[in-house]
């Protein structure tokens, strides 16, 4: 395959590309200026301006109210993982215990993971073989832990959670959907708050902060064609995250730092662009994706579709590829211009088998022929059927090496 084919980029999830009227308002923030909204000259009540405008828009498209006094808060983040850890370690004592899926991004699965290992309260919560979480199980789960430790720890911390559910809205791997709003009402019934990593979800499917019930969530634009290096943690006014650094007032001093103005502005108009046609972007996205599906295992068949019974985002599919080793795969369509991933971005290039297929009790062999793909608003039909008709090539290549 010549490298000068243009390349069939299918690895949205791990970042979309920029689009371009996000560029265009970004360039007029930078050019405006210089930009610290915490000067109290003109310049910086200009920038103050700017970024509050941007953070209200933000808010107010996701269902958050930050303009009524003790509302919601928008804390700017520099992206899902610096938003996650925040969330995690900073909203509630150490004391109180965590309880995290087997499906979090590494950002939550391994924050949880040293907690475990500082011995602090921390419990895992099951998915079963589609990656949902069993709502039964979940509030036994959930009983158990209030009846025990977590009440006196409160009482004695007198703080208003008893603990901290963290939930991966959509699964980075799968595109799995959680019923957010049935496990945010089991939580509270529990007195247990509800953190949701909705990274993948915004931007390919309606969300509303409020009406999903969560206290908290945690997304970043480059999910959703906006720029690297910016995200966000919305908060409920209830939640209050202490700071993870020290050495400003910034944010309410929750997040200290200059902030970074232009691309608020980029993350805001990112999601203006998302959520004007989410309707027909979102069809678009899954006629791709179910197209590249059964054409996928229709030339290929015995390829199998992960959580292809649970709902799932529009654009994601993971697919099981029996007898192909996924890392020789992937290289393999590298090669011939196809963008594609083992998992999520930051185990790429490393071989660590997926948690989340394995928490599915997907079996090994099966987890080491799986790789990711995702379309993007901007995919094309022609795409796809490049894409499968160059898979399907490569694979019964390796097939007959
Ligand atoms: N959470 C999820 C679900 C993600 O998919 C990602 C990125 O892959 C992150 C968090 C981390 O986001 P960032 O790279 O912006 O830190």
């Amino acid at each position: 395959m010549p490298t000068s084919d243009p390349l069939i980029y299918l690895d949205n999830n791990a970042t979309t590309a920029i689009d371009p009227r996000v560029v265009t308002a970004m360039v007029e923030v930078w050019n405006s200026g210089p930009l610290n909204a915490s000067s109290q000259h003109s310049a910086g009540r200009q920038a103050r301006m700017m970024l509050d405008q941007a953070l209200r828009n933000v808010a107010t498209s996701l269902g958050a109210d930050i303009v009524t006094t003790g509302g919601d808060r928008l804390v700017l983040t520099s992206g899902g993982t610096e938003a996650n850890n925040l969330v995690f370690d900073h909203s509630l004592p150490e004391s109180l215990p965590r309880l995290v899926s087997r499906v979090e991004h590494p950002s939550v699965l391994e924050a949880a993971q040293r907690r475990i290992a500082n011995g602090l309260p921390t419990g895992w919560i099951e998915v079963d073989a589609n990656g949902l979480v069993d709502l039964e199980q979940f509030e036994a789960q959930l009983a158990a832990l209030c009846r025990d430790d977590a009440s006196k720890q409160n009482a004695k911390e007198k703080h208003p959670a008893r603990g901290l559910v963290s939930l991966i809205g959509a699964n980075n791997e799968t595109g799995v959907l959680q019923p957010l709003e049935s496990i945010a009402e089991i939580c509270h019934r529990h007195g247990v708050w509800l953190h949701s990593d909705v990274t993948q979800w915004i931007g390919k499917l309606p969300f509303d902060f409020r009406a999903s019930g969560c206290d908290a969530v945690t997304f970043a634009a480059h999910k959703f064609h906006g720029p690297v290096g910016i995200g966000g943690l919305l908060l409920r006014p209830h939640v209050h995250v202490t700071p993870a650094l020290v050495g400003g007032g910034q944010q309410l001093a929750t997040r200290p730092g200059t902030e970074p103005v232009a691309l608020a502005v980029g993350m805001a108009r990112a999601l203006e662009l998302a959520l004007e046609r989410l309707p027909q972007h979102a069809s678009h996205m899954q006629m791709l994706r179910d197209r590249f599906e059964t054409g996928i295992t229709t030339a290929l068949p015995g390829t199998t579709v992960h959580a292809a019974g649970a709902p799932r985002l529009p654009n994601t599919t993971n697919l099981s590829f029996p007898e192909i080793d996924r890392q020789t795969l992937l290289i393999r369509l590298d090669r011939a211009r196809i963008a594609c991933s083992t998992g999520s971005a930051c185990s790429s290039g490393s071989s660590q088998p997926s948690h989340v297929l394995a928490a599915m009790g997907v079996p090994i062999d099966r987890i080491e022929s799986s790789l990711r793909f995702g379309v993007s608003r901007l995919s094309t039909a022609s795409e796809i059927e490049l894409a499968i008709e160059r898979i399907s090539s490569c694979c019964n290549k390796l097939r007959n090496d």
